[in-house]
Parts: structure tokens; sequence; C-alpha cells
């Protein structure tokens, strides 16, 4: 790996998340090369940050130190990097050089990241993983927490562009770990919304009203990220618009759920709960704002 500082960072997902992000590496004064399958993610970027815009990820790639993702999933991550097959021209890893890091910002799956991480580290090319946890408004202010798995070298070598996006870094282990960390807080965010959601639900039935609930919630030992920042914001308002799609909740449950299979260790809550937002997010549909998940309870019927 290179010593020298990074400069030029190419990003590729500029969706919800990502082009906040991306935004503050531009104010940062990185010098950015974006892509995005969406042409209108793009424009929207240019609209309001100086970057320059490739068509695929490999000529985004080219002339880059670093490259990030914030893609959906560990599976579009490896598509953008490594490509459809060995030989796709498209692929970013066509565009890196050896000595170039590769940060993986999305919240993909643990095991996933390192055999991705060890197809790159064939060419010479470095991979950390460091999802981010605070959403779209924290991606906006810059204040993301991010949890980081990889060499100590190449952390340490991230550090002024994840200094640019988050203010807490908690430096977590090797590759992967920060992926297994990021899917286990979102099991633990994601039961949490549940049991919130469920009571007031409860609670209405019994004449309780649920403003008043809430403040209980947070001046109790119930309160949680959910109790505090979603029930009266995103659900109680009607607004529904967190920024973080019940498609992705779900997924990062699997990772946590599969995570757990994989070395036998028993979930007797963290598996209906997987199972319970897996009927929501196929019922409500993809995109659809993961705060929804209240108007699903509401409508399940008595067993
Ligand atoms: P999003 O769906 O809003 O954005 C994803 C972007 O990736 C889109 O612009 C899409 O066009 C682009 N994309 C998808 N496949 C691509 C490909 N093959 N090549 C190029 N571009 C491609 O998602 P998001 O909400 O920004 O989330 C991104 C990641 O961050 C996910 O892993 C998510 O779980 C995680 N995350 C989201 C939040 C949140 O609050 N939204 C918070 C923390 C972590």
């Amino acid at each position: 790996m290179t010593d020298q500082p990074i400069r030029t960072v190419a990003f590729i997902g500029l969706g919800k998340m990502g082009r906040p992000m991306a935004a503050n590496l531009a104010k940062a004064g990185f010098s950015l090369r974006v892509m995005d399958r969406s042409a209108e993610a793009v424009r929207g970027f240019l609209a309001v940050s100086s970057a320059s815009a490739f068509e695929t990820p490999r000529e985004a790639a080219a002339g880059s130190q670093a490259l990030i993702t914030m893609l959906p999933t560990g599976r579009d991550v490896r598509e953008v990097l490594l490509g459809r097959g060995p030989d796709d021209p498209a692929a970013a890893r066509k565009g890196l050089r050896p000595g170039s890091l590769v940060i993986d910002m999305s919240s993909s799956a643990p095991l996933l990241t390192r055999d991705t991480g060890q197809h790159l580290a064939t060419g010479g090319i470095a991979m950390l993983d460091a999802p981010v946890s605070g959403g779209v408004p924290r991606a906006r202010d810059g204040t993301l927490a991010i949890m980081v798995g990889g060499e100590w070298s190449a952390i340490e070598r991230a550090r002024p562009v994840l200094a640019a996006l988050g203010s807490k870094i908690f430096v977590i282990g090797p590759l992967g770990s920060g992926h297994a960390m990021k899917a286990l807080n979102n099991y633990v965010s994601a039961a949490g919304l549940v049991a919130a959601a469920e009571a007031l639900l409860i609670g209405q039935r019994f004449g309780l009203d649920p403003a008043i609930m809430t403040d209980v919630l947070n001046a109790s030992t119930g309160r949680n990220n959910s109790t505090e920042n979603k029930l009266k914001q995103h659900i109680l308002s009607g607004a529904f618009a967190s920024g973080f799609s019940v498609d992705l909740m779900t997924k990062d449950l699997s990772t946590a759920v599969e995570l757990a299979k994989d070395l036998g260790v028993p979930m007797p809550l963290a598996e209906p709960c997987a199972h319970l937002w897996q009927a929501a997010s196929a019922q409500l549909g993809p995109g659809v704002d993961h705060t929804e998940i209240y108007r699903f309870l509401e409508h399940l019927k008595e067993s």
C-alpha cells in the first residue's frame, strides 16, 4: 500500500445515504469521481456538488486512490467491484491500481465481504468494511457512527476520508467485523421499533394517548432510538419518511440471522423478528419507509 495521503476518491452509489456522504467528501476538498446506475441520482448529485461523473465502475475507479461503495447489498458491492463475471470490463477492480483502497460503507454481509476482499487482495487492492449508523440526517451532518473492519494500516490511511463522514469511528476487528456489527446493531434497532410500535397499538386499544405514551417511554426504561426519533417524528405524524426502507432493514435482519446460523448461536428472538420484517417487507413493497412497519402491525389480524 502506498503512503500517499488520499486525495482522489471514487464514490459509487448516490442514493439516500451516498448522496449526502459524497457531498461531504467534496466539501472536505477530496477530488470526487462518482458513478450510479441511476442517471437521475447522478444528475441530482451534480446539481449540488462538484465531481466528475462516469458511466461504469471501472471508469470511476481509474485514477482514484480510494473507492467507496454505498450500495443496497453486499451482492451489489461485489458486482460493482468484481463484475458480473471474471472478464467483465466494467468492474471497478479493472480500473483500480495496486496499492489502492476499497471502502465498503454499505450494510453488507460479513462473509461475502471477506470473500470479495480476498479477490481484491490478489490484485494488491486492500479492502475495509466501514458501514454506518445514524441515517440520512447524520449523513448530511457528517456525524455518522462508522464501524470499521480491516487491516490497521489501511484503516489509518482511510481515517481522513472517514473523518469527513462521521464523528465516531470504531475499529471493530478484521475485514467483515464492521458488517457483522452493523447487522447486529440493526437487529437491536428493528426489534426495538417493533416493540415500541406494538406497545403503542396495545395502549391505544386500551384508551391511552400515543403521544403521552411516547413521552412516558422517553422518560422511562422503555426508551430506545425508535421511541426518541421515530414514534412522534415518523409514525404518529403520519410522515413515514425516515429515509431508510423496509427492504434494507429486512436485509440487515437476514444478515444477522444468517450470521447466528453460521455460528450455531440460538436466536429465539432474532429469527421470529426477521420473519416479521420479511412479511412486512413483502406486503409493503420495496422502497417503502421502514417506519411503515407500524401500519403493517396495525392491520395484522388477531389470531
Ligand atoms: P438507496 O437505495 O437510497 O441507494 C442505493 C443507490 O445505489 C441507488 O442510487 C442505486 O441506483 C445505486 N445502485 C444500486 N446498484 C447499483 C449498481 N450495481 N451500480 C451503481 N449504482 C447502483 O439506499 P440507501 O438508503 O442509500 O442505503 C445504502 C446502504 O446504506 C444500504 O446498504 C443500507 O442498508 C445502508 N444504510 C442506509 C441507511 C439509511 O438510513 N438509508 C442508514 C445506514 C445504512
